[in-house]
């Protein structure tokens, strides 16, 4: 099968030396492009800046920003079997990035920001071949968000997860997550590594695609 998997944080200029992103460590994405990997199967990870080292056979692409996300998830979806959106995109960028640096300000100042483009949502306008799973980190409401975003951005399904716990979630090497399908069934894994959950999670897409090839329709 063929996976595309993105991780990692996105970054938003504001000027050639500051930006705008968020905790993501890439770890949860690389843990499933590691399991698809070790399963035998062929993955493009598509990477925001991250510290950890690219697993060996993953065709590894690096980006920087949302656009730079969007443009390859675009490109690298056409003839795949699975697309696992494990990626922190930055909901907002600056609404200009300013060529040079910013002076220091010595008042209170505002940055105008402007939403990025949803990239799954973008996907779900047009017919596709391939199983979605979308993530969802929450601090707040987890099932009711998550079950919203399952719809509003066409996954098949979505893994919600608590950002408020310090112990598991962004940066940690632990998660517990509530993996949410349109169906309304709902399975948790209770905190336990990452590996550990990318494993389940990836026998529970290939349960599904299995269902979906059965079924010979999608
Ligand atoms: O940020 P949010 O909670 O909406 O993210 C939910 C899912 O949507 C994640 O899978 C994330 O990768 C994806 N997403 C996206 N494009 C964005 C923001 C989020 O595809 N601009």
């Amino acid at each position: 099968m063929k996976f595309v998997v993105t991780a990692g944080p996105t970054r938003e200029p504001i000027d050639p030396v500051r930006f705008i992103s968020n905790r993501s460590s890439g770890k949860m994405g690389y843990a499933i492009a590691e399991a698809a990997l070790n399963a035998g199967h062929d993955v493009t990870l598509i990477s925001g800046p991250s510290m950890i080292s690219p697993p060996e056979k993953a065709r590894m692409v690096h980006v920087v920003t949302s656009d730079d996300l969007y443009d390859s998830v675009h490109r690298a979806v056409r003839g795949c079997d699975v697309l696992v959106m494990c990626a922190a995109v930055s909901d907002y960028k600056p609404a200009t990035t300013r060529k040079r640096k910013l002076p220091k300000q010595h008042t209170t100042f505002s940055l105008k920001l402007k939403p990025t483009r949803d990239i799954l949502a973008s996907l779900a306008k047009t017919p596709r071949k391939y199983l979605v799973v979308g993530f969802a980190a929450e601090t707040q409401n987890l099932q009711t968000n998550a079950r919203k975003k399952l719809f509003s951005k066409g996954c098949d399904l979505i893994v919600a997860n608590d950002v408020s716990r310090k112990n598991s979630g962004m940066e940690s090497d632990q998660n517990a997550v509530t993996i949410l399908f349109r169906n309304g069934e709902i399975k948790k894994i209770s905190r336990t590594s990452k590996k550990i959950i990318a494993r389940e999670l990836l026998k529970i897409i290939l349960k599904m695609l299995e269902k979906c090839l059965t079924k010979k329709s999608w």
